[in-house]
């Protein structure tokens, strides 16, 4: 479970795809109070910042379209609430590029 901070431009088809399906998870995790996760730390730093996560989706679903892919589920805007910007991190913007490097994908770190 995890939300990159790596602009979408730069991630392969895999991370990308992976990504926006996570997202769905985490979204319905926290505006549905579920259990499963919920003390995971991805989830705890998403927590009162459904907004800067609707936003991630939006530049998520932007790249998709650029590069053909569908996009049939919207998240409902009126649930976007708390904070439009993340500035806690599990692992910092340089760990997450060195994360994808060793992964050997062909994201554009
Ligand atoms: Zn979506
Ligand atoms: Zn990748």
């Amino acid at each position: 479970m995890r939300i990159w901070d790596i602009p979408p431009e730069k991630m392969c088809r895999q991370h990308l795809l992976g990504e926006h399906r996570e997202l769905h998870a985490m979204w319905s995790i926290i505006t549905n109070n579920k259990k499963a996760y919920a003390h995971h730390p991805e989830t705890l730093r998403w927590k009162g910042k459904l907004k800067a996560l609707y936003l991630r989706h939006e530049a998520l679903v932007e790249e998709m379209a650029k590069r053909g892919y569908k996009h049939h589920t919207p998240l409902d805007p009126a649930l976007a609430t708390g904070k439009a910007f993340q500035d806690e991190f599990v692992n910092t913007y340089e760990e997450q590029v060195r994360i994808l490097k060793e992964r050997g994908c062909d994201c554009k770190v």
